[in-house]
């Protein structure tokens, strides 16, 4: 058995895959250092075609005994796992925060917590899958929700504990089994993952990880013949190559993609929460998919409102993400620091105008100062891409109309923010966005029972509740003709 292991923020972690209920090793190894300082993190295995189709075979094998189970018999299993989640949130919260940057305080209150309700919400959810019966007058209907077989789980590394356990809960509790891919970024909170998955009890290849990088590991998986599923968070450009291997297979796949979120301040909102909210965009440096990242304030009151950003944001210190006080941390990546960078370059070359930030935040590393851009064109690519920075442009509207155009004017349809005093002009904006999520006098509630994806170059399908469901299971109608039994019984 393999046994690359080093000790990251204290913790333990494996650095080869957890394939069929074991470790293994890979001659190929990529590298991985810690965006807060650079720090080396150990070399983790890099897989190819042999390890994922030794980790869809393991998956394969599981799988008839894990989908008979039934949900109540994986129920138990799952709680375990989600309580073993819980029992290491301190650890999984330092080693991700030293592996993607993120803000630990964030990663051990919310994030981790979160990522253990993702696998007891979906293994109790799942207890009612096959309640269903549909009354005809001459059937019954009775629909069901049975497993489909393996599920390759491909995750980013924004925050890639809580997004892989997003699918992985509704995906085990579904009765499938699952190879996840993590992001080669951000690798070693998915070690942890299987490690806990393997102490409360999952079965020997129900979960597999097989690391890599996503061109070679993640393409040998979801080129992989025997797949039932593919899911995945990460960018729209990657998203339409996977895409071509689903096609050929006709494997249904999931996709949670970029987004360029607007953010709508009206005249009559409550300013104060609306201006700590905007400033809440850059947290995680925005590298978060939901961020709204173009601002868009009723022109009536755009000095105030300017002003009550400008005060928010400066209270909000750029550093190191396990300071409590930090509220924005590194980028991931030089590579990633390089394109944000870029886009900060193009917009003030071509005349936008730099309201705040703007600069590399600290020499020689990857912070970034939190940065507004106003006077872009809405067309200009600052207003149109994508950056997953801490970047946000500043526009005004002066009616409705203008508003749901400017929001409505990228090829995106993630999610967005509303601040508005008045129902029922919020409802009437609010219906004519076009987004996933739309929030209203609020930000980032997410309930696991709504659903939730991207319309638009922002995803395909959506996840959470029912919604989960529908995209793990194979659906199936038993219709039966009414006292056709009956009739023969007496
Ligand atoms: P981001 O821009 O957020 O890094 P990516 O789409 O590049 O997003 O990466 C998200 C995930 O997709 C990562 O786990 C990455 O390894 C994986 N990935 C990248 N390219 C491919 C590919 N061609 N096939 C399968 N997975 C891929």
């Amino acid at each position: 058995m393999a046994n690359n292991r080093v000790m990251v923020a204290g913790v333990e972690v494996s650095l080869d895959h957890w394939i069929g209920g074991r470790r293994v090793a890979s001659v190929n190894r990529f590298a991985n250092a810690s965006p807060i300082d650079g720090s080396d993190l150990g070399a983790v295995a890099a897989g190819g075609q042999a390890e994922a189709d030794m980790a869809v075979a393991a998956a394969r094998a599981a799988f008839p005994a894990w989908a008979a189970l039934g949900a109540a018999g994986r129920l138990p299993i799952l709680r375990r796992f989600a309580s073993g989640i819980m029992t290491r949130a301190a650890e999984i919260a330092a080693v991700e925060t030293a592996d993607n940057g993120s803000l630990l305080a964030g990663n051990l209150h919310r994030m981790v917590p979160r990522a253990a309700q993702n696998i007891s919400f979906f293994a109790e959810w799942a207890l009612g899958l096959n309640d269903h019966a549909i009354d005809h007058p001459e059937v019954v209907n009775n629909v069901r929700y049975d497993p489909s077989g393996v599920a390759v789980l491909i995750t980013p590394w924004n925050a890639p504990f809580m997004l892989t356990t997003w699918k992985v809960g509704p995906a085990l509790a579904a009765g499938n089994t699952v190879v996840i891919k993590p992001p080669e970024w951000a690798p070693l909170s998915c070690s942890l993952l299987a490690d806990i998955a393997h102490a409360a009890g999952l079965p020997p290849g129900v979960l597999n990880v097989v690391q890599g990088i996503g061109e070679e590991a993640g393409d040998a998986l979801v080129n992989h013949p025997d797949l039932a599923r593919i899911s995945f968070t990460g960018s729209t450009d990657t998203a339409k190559i996977i895409g071509q291997a689903a096609a050929r297979s006709i494997t249904p796949m999931s996709a949670e993609l970029g987004g360029k979120s607007p953010f709508i301040v009206c005249a009559d909102a409550d300013l104060d929460a609306a201006a700590q909210t905007v400033a809440g965009q850059y947290i995680n440096a925005g590298q978060v998919c939901l961020a709204g990242t173009r601002i868009m304030v009723e022109a009536s009151i755009e000095a105030a409102f300017l002003e009550k950003v400008r005060d928010a944001v400066d209270q909000m210190t750029v550093g190191d993400p396990r300071d409590p006080a930090t509220r924005v941390g590194p980028l991931i990546h030089p590579d990633h620091f390089a394109r944000v960078a870029g886009f900060v370059e193009r917009a003030k070359a071509g005349g936008a105008q730099l309201l705040w930030g703007g600069e590399r935040a600290v020499a020689g590393a990857l912070y970034f100062q939190p940065t507004m851009f106003a006077g872009a064109d809405r067309d200009d690519e600052i207003n149109q891409k994508e950056v997953f920075g801490p970047v946000l442009t500043w526009q005004t509207f002066v009616d409705d109309a203008e508003a749901i155009a400017i929001a409505n004017g990228t090829e995106y349809g993630l999610a967005g923010t509303l601040f508005c005093g008045d129902e029922g002009r919020a409802m009437r904006i609010a219906e004519q966005v076009v987004a996933g999520t739309l929030w209203v006098n609020c930000f980032f509630v997410r309930d696991l029972a709504a659903p939730f994806g991207g319309s638009r170059m922002s995803g395909i399908g959506r996840e959470g509740g029912t919604h989960s469901f529908d995209f793990y299971c194979n659906i199936k109608n038993i219709a039966v003709r009414k006292g056709s039994f009956a009739a023969k019984g007496v």
